[in-house]
């Protein structure tokens, strides 16, 4: 299957060629022909998938044809969480419309006003901004989205996590209603459905690989931790047992990944952590240890961890489980990467038994629970826990369908 057979431009066919693209990825084969008929989307694919080249292709050709309205503003609009997700996003554009004579811009936080204000006073083809930004400006009356005809979402969960429900909703509001809109996302869960249904009109629904079906490679199983002290001798021969190889290891809090690395350091085991609260310096410089091998452990939280790639990653630890059963998914998927296999250890106390049994009914599996010699629990699991109904915080009712969605969804609904 080549890029030629999904109906793309000559000039864009170009373009792809000299990225050095051979075949359209599964997302992108899927995508982009939907994309290019007009329809709405709602797709979600693993990172690293080719999900930028899924939305920007289609957004390029529907600019090769002139625009029917006058006036200023974007005719395209890409919205991602964080500036250096829209810088990426508008290198794709720069690498994909390299044939295609187009005014494209970005309005991303961090930079000055001054150049921005002027971009967007001119006729741009395709703008990619970042939420906060773009909502600055509009609130300075400085945008007209009145040619607007393509709205994009990448990163579309993680823009919510961020605290953008609001600039989202109020900047789609301030386009044209028949403009279409694609949606990226990692998960449909929660509160991603109420942007869905706003935003989207009867989206076909794309899921390639869903996250919770990833689990074949990678060895799961769980330790039941008395206090504190005992998750950490269990998380030191947890880690010894892996002869050296690379673990990631995950905290609830900031704090506790913080002091975590450095009791690991004290120990002897080389760590560092990695979490919102640190510059991008300093996670950027976290991430290259732990690819150049200067460092064995990255003790993280969720929101740093999503996303990363780390390639032939052994371990993954929960030290603390996530209060979100998705997030288990997502942390255990650092491992177990590109054919490679993969062990994903938790470490259960006392407050973590009511997120196990969450996990373990989205995932409908159970996890083996398993003792070490020498480090056994004075206690065994709680009996509530089979019986409990775990209180299912921050989430929705059962997911309800929306739109005519092409693929089927997903089996196991976290609310089931
Ligand atoms: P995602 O957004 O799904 O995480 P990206 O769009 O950032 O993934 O793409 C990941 C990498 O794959 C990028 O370096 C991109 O240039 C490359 N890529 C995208 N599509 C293809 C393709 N069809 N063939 C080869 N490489 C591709
Ligand atoms: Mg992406």
């Amino acid at each position: 299957m080549s890029f030629e057979r999904l109906g793309l431009d000559p000039i864009l066919l170009r373009a792809i060629d000299k990225c050095g693209f051979k075949n359209p990825s599964d997302i992108q084969r899927e995508a982009i022909p939907l994309a290019l008929s007009g329809k709405d989307l709602m797709a979600s694919a693993q990172t690293g998938t080719g999900k930028t080249a899924a939305f920007v292709l289609p957004a390029l050709q529907r600019l090769l044809t002139p625009s029917a309205k006058r006036g200023a503003g974007p005719r395209v609009l890409v919205l991602a969480p964080t500036r250096e997700l829209a810088t990426q996003v508008s290198e794709a554009v720069r690498d994909l419309g390299h044939f295609a004579r187009l005014t494209t811009g970005a309005v991303v936080g961090g930079m000055p006003y001054g150049p921005q204000e002027r971009l967007l006073r001119r006729p741009l083809d395709l703008l990619v901004a970042t939420p906060g930004r773009l909502m600055d400006h509009m609130d300075r009356g400085r945008v007209d989205f009145s040619r607007l005809e393509l709205l994009v979402l990448d990163e579309a969960d993680r823009m919510l996590d961020m605290g953008f429900v609001d600039a989202v909703e109020q900047i789609a509001a301030a386009t044209p209603d028949d403009r279409q809109t694609l949606l990226f996302s990692a998960t449909f869960e929660g509160s991603i459905q109420r942007v869905v249904k706003r935003l989207l009109r009867e989206p076909v629904r794309i899921e390639i690989d869903a996250v919770t079906q990833r689990h074949e490679a990678i060895t799961q199983r769980l330790h039941i931790a008395d206090n504190f002290d005992h998750k950490q001798a269990l998380l030191d021969r947890v880690i010894r047992d892996e002869n050296g190889e690379q673990a990631l290891v995950f905290t609830s809090t900031k704090k506790g990944a913080d002091e975590l690395a450095e009791q690991l350091n004290q120990r002897g085991i080389r760590s560092n952590a990695l979490h919102g609260d640190m510059s991008q310096y300093h996670r950027r410089r976290a991430v290259e240890q732990l690819r150049n091998g200067r460092i064995q452990v990255m003790v993280a939280t969720d929101v740093a961890a999503r996303g990363l790639d780390i390639r032939g990653l052994a371990l993954v630890v929960n030290f603390d489980l996530p209060n979100n059963p998705e997030d288990y998914v997502h942390r255990i998927g650092r491992t177990g990467r590109g054919g490679d296999t993969g062990t994903a250890v938790s470490l259960i106390g006392r407050q973590d038994w009511p997120k196990l049994a969450r996990i373990e009914r989205m995932t409908g599996q159970k996890i083996e629970r398993t003792v070490l010699e020498g480090l056994e629990p004075r206690y065994g699991e709680p009996r509530s826990n089979h019986a409990r109904r775990a209180p299912g915080k921050g989430r929705r009712g059962p997911s309800r369908s929306h739109g005519n969605s092409g693929a089927p969804r997903r089996g196991r609904a976290l609310s089931a």
